[in-house]
């Protein structure tokens, strides 16, 4: 085709938001001016927050039509079950975006309870519902537990956070228009904090405490006895919520190839600490909701099978 333009073959791209609260669906305009470059590259032909697209739009799509679809959100309905698996039917590449839809999220927490624990909390007690009234049986069903999106369909790529970092959005975009499924950084977050010339070899401390509970010096947050999740958490995000003077959470996940980022810090915890034998299980004693802290994330994801309690 010499002497003539190529003409440049865009990416049909869906976007699905599944159970989440709607903060990854709107991150990719957090790209800022990257997006218009984006839009050179991709159309658009799925993305119900953002156009007048029906359900059975997208059935009558021939198979493999669409090139990438992000799923964000997590499943927990029927509904978002039935999407994710019509979305697998119709596009090459299935991503996994932000951490709901790759580990469960804050939401999986509601792995720990059952269906109707869940609802009498949200619908019956809660104090700031005016009408106790549970909802009518024509929504979408709501499934015993809250699953990954891994656990319905296959997924080829994966991309973290809550919602997932500019610069991790950024890298991921990029490999994937060129067909890579494979990106991000597999050091921990430490390697990148902009705190990481403070972090001590040892941690001498005698009480771990919340964010709220202790002024904040500068320097290192375990080193204050602040527990951050950094060392047991993938690096990309450059330490964002650090550079905010708030500890890491976690929400970039585990590091590559470690599955349970929870047991991961706890046991990087106690390398860390530099205490008494006799001691230590006081220190550890002192760190409050280990599951909100060490699992906020990915409880779904280690705890798939409908919680600790029988549905009753
Ligand atoms: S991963 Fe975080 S930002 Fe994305 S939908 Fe879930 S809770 Fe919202
Ligand atoms: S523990 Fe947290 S504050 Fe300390 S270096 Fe690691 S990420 Fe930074
Ligand atoms: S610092 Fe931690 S919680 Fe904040 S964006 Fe990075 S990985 Fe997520």
């Amino acid at each position: 085709m010499e002497g003539k333009k190529m003409k440049n073959v865009k990416k049909k791209i869906a976007m699905y938001w599944g159970a989440g609260c709607g903060g990854c669906d709107v991150s990719l305009l957090g790209i800022h001016e990257k997006l218009l470059d984006l839009l050179d590259e991709i159309e658009i032909v799925f993305w119900p927050c953002a156009m007048d697209i029906k359900y059975e739009d997208l059935e009558k799509m021939e198979d493999k039509s669409i090139d990438i679809a992000f799923y964000n959100g997590a499943i927990r309905t029927e509904e978002n079950e039935e999407i994710a698996k019509l979305l697998r039917k119709k596009a090459k590449l299935m991503v996994a975006y932000g951490s709901c839809a790759i580990e469960g999220c804050v939401i999986g927490l509601a792995n720990l309870y059952n269906k109707k624990e869940i609802f009498e909390a949200v619908y019956l007690k809660n104090e700031t519902t005016k009408e106790k009234i549970l909802p009518s049986r024509d929504l979408p069903e709501f499934l015993p537990y809250l699953k990954t999106l891994d656990q319905v369909v296959k997924v080829d790529a994966f991309i973290p956070g809550c919602p997932p970092p500019k610069p991790v959005l950024e890298e991921a975009l990029d490999a994937l228009l060129q067909g890579k499924t494979k990106f991000g950084k597999e050091v921990a977050l430490c390697e990148e904090c902009p705190r990481k010339d403070t972090k001590p070899e040892k941690i001498e401390i005698s009480k771990f405490y919340r964010w709220h509970e202790k002024e904040d010096n500068g320097e290192c947050f375990l080193a204050q006895g602040i527990i951050c999740m950094g060392p047991a958490t993938r690096a990309g995000c450059k330490g964002e919520c650090i550079s905010a003077n708030i500890p890491c959470t976690g929400c970039m996940g585990a590091l590559p190839r470690v599955r349970d980022q929870g047991a991961a810090m706890l046991s990087a915890i106690a390398s860390l600490l530099d205490v008494e034998d006799e001691k230590e299980d006081e220190v550890i004693d002192s760190i409050k909701d280990i599951i909100g802290t060490f699992y906020k994330y990915s409880t779904a994801k280690l705890l798939p099978r409908g919680g600790m309690k029988d549905e009753s």
